[in-house]
């Protein structure tokens, strides 16, 4: 028999599905939100409703979206001529946020993993592709992660981009091996994006 009533079992459950969360942590936010803060419970609650019912995915770079027109799919973006590709949303926004780059991007919401089940369709290739192909790209900027898989994801994406002779790029400089953007400071980052190299 479980500790909890099944209500707070129920709740405790599904805040230990958040990345991080233990048992103990779990149980001191659920009694946080059902004894202090009713308010914020209740805010969370609807906006959790609100935005998974509200965001989907860019159909053109597989970024979250909630709009119409994607913000991150503008032809201001596209005039740069640059398609930075990166492994998930929090790169993006690290990308974003700690450097000047204001190009396109294109979410691959994983890497290649043949073991899993994640091969080109998976992280939407094809949709890449046809992006590839309509030709206001001059460069692909590869930035998945300096892993295993990362990298064998970088070679599979560089040969895409060498079929259509575009230049290919690759991050290098600054980022740890086995590191993930997402905890990279913005400096760091900055200077990784300013000293890529053709692959
Ligand atoms: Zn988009």
């Amino acid at each position: 028999m479980s500790l909890y009533s099944p209500r707070l079992n129920r709740l405790i459950e599904a805040l230990r599905r958040l990345p991080g969360v233990g048992p103990k942590s779990a149980q001191r936010m659920a009694f946080h939100l059902l004894d202090r803060d009713r308010e914020a419970a209740a805010q969370l609650a609807a906006s959790l409703g609100d935005a998974l019912t509200g965001i989907g995915r860019c159909p053109k770079c597989r970024m979250f979206c909630e709009d119409e027109a994607c913000r991150y799919c503008s032809d201001a973006r596209a005039g740069h001529g640059q398609l930075c590709i990166v492994e998930g949303p929090a790169d993006l926004m690290a990308i974003e946020q700690g450097t000047p780059y204001r190009g396109r991007y294109f979410v691959l919401m994983g890497r290649l993993s043949p073991l899993d089940g994640i091969g080109p369709d998976e992280l939407g290739l094809p949709q890449l592709g046809a992006l590839l192909d309509e030709g206001w790209v001059q460069e692909l900027i590869i930035a998945t992660n300096p892993t295993v898989e990362g990298e064998a994801t970088a070679y599979y994406l560089a040969e895409m981009a060498k079929t259509r002779s575009l230049r290919v790029t690759r991050i290098a400089h600054g980022v740890p091996m086995g590191g993930e953007l997402e905890y990279i400071d913005g400096g760091t980052l900055a200077h990784a994006l300013s000293d890529r190299r053709a692959v």
